[in-house]
């Protein structure tokens, strides 16, 4: 391998030259990756890394998945022309098999290209359909980079606008273990939820279209409800004719592990009726899109089109991988291994000030971080673990209020010893930042 730090500095600062300031970056020096296989990844002056972020959760099953980059190439070389205009058997067949695993009722299925996008159009179907432009969104959510994403999104650090376009109610429940209802056992808590969402209804005028939620919140640091939560909501949003957006951006899949979408945790009062994917379905390449009830989805009567969503390239990806993780059942291995390295991460954390909590379902594995001997979040400490990680050749994500959050989710065909592994690294990496902040 070839050592080339000098091509990455210089590199960061031609990044610096001509993108955005509000890009985020994880490391003091930027990380240039050039190559990956399996659970991990290399960078441009040859370090290996166990990646224990999937990228950022889109690398579902494993980077370079023999299945997946043959399916592109042969596609590739077949024909490269998208548009919705024409059809493609890739674009059919997956939609066909998402449709079928939906849960939904007489589903539909519109490809998009970003999960931003899937959410986006899902606002639009939900208030075209209700004739509303108010939203019912949780607090500490992500729903993407749009106008109108933005514009629902709770976390406050990643929602840049208070110009939006939609009317939004911000609900209590997506985050349970700080706030008000923080000492509530599980029926307790569903029940303040839900008291608290009746009235809110009672002071609202007129309609709401929907009610969006992560069934287990991603950027907001991996914070998962009790089982149930959103399947109380239901009740009440039937009652008052709202439409219930499950956004399965990164709980799709199977990667919470009990569940194939995070909706079944939720599952008592019937389906969603819109549900959003992106992220790993396309184990790297941009596939996302929106699934719903047949009436919902033909709301819209104007023309539309997507002329990069449904790309005959990136519908084989998904179909290819999908085929993989079906096949090698990834989500049995996301419960198994994920819940050793919850295990695991606890038996670490309970030896260190540093680490309030550890949470999560499955691959999806949060450590809230507090300055040592307080209660106080620390996106300092969280920045210190990533770095540490980092120089130990391990790649880890953040996330939560301000950033004090570690988030866990490595491809879904993590092994046992590499869960090992990886919680090795991260409990020296904890222990560095906890030396330096104590
Ligand atoms: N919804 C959720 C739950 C997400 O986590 C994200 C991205 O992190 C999005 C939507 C937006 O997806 P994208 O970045 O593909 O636009």
């Amino acid at each position: 391998m070839t050592h080339v730090p000098h091509e990455a500095a210089h590199l960061h600062a031609r990044h610096q030259a001509v993108l955005p300031s509000w890009l985020s970056l994880y490391y003091e020096r930027p990380l240039e990756l050039t190559h990956g296989e399996g659970r991990h990844v290399w960078d441009a002056e040859g370090n290996r890394y166990l990646d224990f972020f999937g990228g950022i959760l889109t690398t579902m099953t494993a980077h370079a998945l023999p299945e997946v980059t043959k399916a592109v190439s042969e596609q590739a070389g077949r024909i490269l022309h998208t548009s919705t205009l024409y059809l493609s058997r890739p674009m059919v067949e997956l939609a066909e098999r998402i449709a079928a695993l939906s849960g939904i009722p007489d589903a539909r299925v519109f490809f998009t290209t970003s999960g931003t996008e899937a959410n986006d159009t899902a606002l639009l179907l939900a208030t075209t359909h209700r004739r509303s432009n108010q939203i019912l969104a949780m607090r500490n959510s992500y729903h993407g980079r749009s106008f109108s994403t933005v514009g629902i999104t709770g976390n406050q650090s990643w929602s840049p606008t208070s110009l939006s376009p939609l009317q939004t109610l911000y609900v209590h429940g997506g985050v349970r273990s700080r706030g008000p209802y923080a000492e509530l056992g599980d029926r307790e808590f569903i029940a303040a939820c839900v008291a608290d969402l009746e009235d809110m209804l009672q002071q609202t005028a007129g309609g709401v279209a929907a009610l969006i939620a992560e069934p287990v919140q991603g950027v907001g640091g991996f914070t998962a409800p009790p089982d149930g939560l959103y399947a109380a909501f239901r009740e009440v949003l039937a009652r008052h004719d709202i439409l219930w957006i499950s956004d399965e951006v990164q709980t799709g899949w199977g990667r919470t592990g009990d569940h194939f979408w995070g909706w079944q945790a939720h599952a008592e009062n019937g389906p969603p009726d819109l549900l959003t994917f992106a992220k790993g379905i396309g184990n790297g390449m941009s596939v996302g899109g929106v699934v719903a009830r047949a009436e919902v989805m033909n709301s819209l009567t104007a023309n539309s089109i997507s002329t990069f969503g449904g790309s005959p390239v990136t519908m084989a990806a998904g179909l290819a991988n999908l085929n993989h993780l079906l096949e090698h059942d990834l989500q049995g291995n996301a419960r198994r291994v994920g819940g050793l390295l919850i295990e695991r991460l606890r038996a670490v954390a309970a030896g260190l000030d540093i680490v309030r909590e550890v949470r999560g379902r499955g691959l999806m594995i949060g450590l809230e971080l507090v300055r040592p001997g307080t209660d106080e979040p620390s996106p300092e400490a969280a920045s210190l673990v990533l770095e540490a990680a980092r120089e130990r050749g391990l790649l880890i994500g953040k996330g939560g209020q301000g950033g004090a959050s570690l988030r866990i989710a490595p491809p879904m065909s993590l092994t046992v010893a590499e869960a090992e592994e990886g919680a090795g690294l991260l409990a020296e990496a904890l222990r560095t930042a906890q030396a330096v902040l104590a």
